[in-house]
């Protein structure tokens, strides 16, 4: 058995964050990371740019969390985003921007250079990562962890430590290590784990692409989601049609809720405004406009001046209305039709992507069993959690990363204090 201090398993932006904290208080850590190397699914975020935060009020960020979000309060009170650029100002010498809704990435666009210098940040302060470590065991005596047992490319190893991080993360993007082994450990550790599910994930439509309009992307529209034929959520922004269904931004967001409902056996259509600008009364006004100025042309070559070309064949087939004929002689039950359908185009929905394809997972480490102020185990007081293995999960806007980093600071901060009153008794 090799004897280390703290051992915190997982080297994303959660584990390496509490890692280089305890390393910079003097603390031997030992890193272990199941892959090649620290930060994956770290250096793909934002697209390859990373948004880190975002400039919003912290009563945002909390709501960002859904019901959630209240666990954080504790942690950000210590450590929130000024804290966070100032750390990476500071300690990392790295600039930021602040981009449209308040997202925050470095200047460099590049999410390679946190993860390296988060990573080089650790090391300089002796951290000790063991690469292709894996994680698959806690060892339990009386109600403390002794040590951890780990697959190496040499074997079985186990490793003796006097307090553990978990800060695997959650269960999406596999690929990049996040397999939710955090959840074996913990239930090991007699935790509850509340069922993993995909969030910020793209949904299934029940007729498919029937009408191709794969590729399209609709910048301004407002999508509601009705819920048992109920309204119960609606939001304005741009999505995406896919060969499967619905993404982009606006539909990632609902799609936390929708997974949910989705889950309950309930019936979900998604409402899509394509003018939410234009109450009804001005749109009839525009299509009048639009058909008396082309007058002479077929209705379905003036669709374009109205909406994205592709989808004026969609409206007809739906409505039933003809293309062939001239717009000066659409009757206004036709012109009523289109109307109606240019505001309330819906797409039933029959399911969702797989935590491949998810942005963040839902679920995890029950938060009512960990210690909101010290990220710690009200079961086994040396097993600490951080990051996304938590039962926490954010829309889209820098508020997950926010988490990870936040989480992870106030965990070394606690297990600082921990091992400091070891010594003073
Ligand atoms: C495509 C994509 C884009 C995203 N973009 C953003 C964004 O721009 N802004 C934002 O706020 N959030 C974003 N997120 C979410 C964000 O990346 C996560 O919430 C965040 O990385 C969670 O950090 P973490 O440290 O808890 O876990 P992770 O980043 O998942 O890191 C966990 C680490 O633990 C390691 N590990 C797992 N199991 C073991 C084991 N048994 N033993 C040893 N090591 C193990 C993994 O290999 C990994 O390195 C994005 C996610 C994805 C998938």
């Amino acid at each position: 058995m090799i004897k280390s201090d703290i051992v915190i398993v997982g080297g994303g932006p959660a584990g390496l964050m509490a890692a280089g904290k305890l390393g910079q208080a003097g603390i031997p850590v030992l890193l272990l990371e199941k892959m090649e190397k620290t930060g994956k699914k770290l250096r793909i975020t934002g697209k390859g740019r990373c948004n880190v935060s975002n400039s919003r009020p912290q009563r945002e960020f909390i709501n960002a969390f859904g019901t959630q979000g209240k666990f954080l309060y504790s942690a950000f009170s210590r450590f929130f985003r000024d804290e966070l650029l100032n750390f990476f100002k500071h300690e990392l010498h790295i600039e930021l921007t602040e981009e449209r809704g308040g997202r925050i990435f470095p200047s460099s666009q590049n999410a390679h250079e946190i993860a390296d210098k988060l990573t080089d940040w650790a090391v300089g302060h002796h951290v000790n990562i063991l690469y292709h470590h894996s994680c698959d065991s806690l060892i339990v005596h009386g109600d403390k962890i002794q040590a951890v047992s780990c697959r190496t490319p040499s074997g079985l190893q186990q490793y003796e430590t006097s307090a553990v991080l978990i800060a695997t993360g959650g269960a999406s993007y596999p690929a990049t290590g996040s397999t939710g082994d955090g959840y074996k450990l913990a239930l090991q550790a007699g935790h509850t784990i509340i069922p993993p599910a995909p969030a910020l994930v793209p949904l299934v439509a029940e007729q498919g692409d029937r009408y191709g309009l794969q590729g399209l992307s609709i910048k301004n529209a407002l999508v509601s989601v009705y819920t048992e034929g109920k309204k119960t959520a609606s939001m304005f922004g741009e999505f995406l049609f896919t060969h499967f269904g619905l993404s982009g931004p606006v539909v990632l967001t609902l799609s936390r809720e929708i997974v949910l409902s989705l889950r309950h056996q309930k019936r979900i259509s998604l409402e899509i405004d394509f003018k939410p600008a234009l109450d009804e009364q001005t749109l009839d006004k525009r299509l009048i406009r639009e058909f008396t100025t082309h007058g002479n042309k077929k209705l379905k070559n003036v669709f374009r001046f109205l909406m994205p070309e592709a989808l004026g064949p969609v409206c007809l087939s739906q409505t039933g209305v003809s293309g062939d004929i001239p717009c000066n002689v659409v009757r206004v039950e036709e012109r009523k039709k289109i109307l109606h359908w240019m505001k309330h185009f819906t797409v039933k929905i029959s399911g969702y992507r797989s935590l491949d394809e998810a942005i963040v997972t839902q679920g995890g480490v029950y938060l009512k069993e960990i210690e909101p102020a010290t990220l710690r185990s009200k079961y086994i007081p040396n097993l600490y959690f951080a990051g996304e293995v938590l039962d926490l999960a954010a829309d889209t806007g820098g508020y997950n990363l926010q988490a990870a980093f936040s989480t992870g600071w106030c965990a070394a901060e606690s297990m600082i204090q921990q091992i400091h009153q070891a010594q003073d008794q």
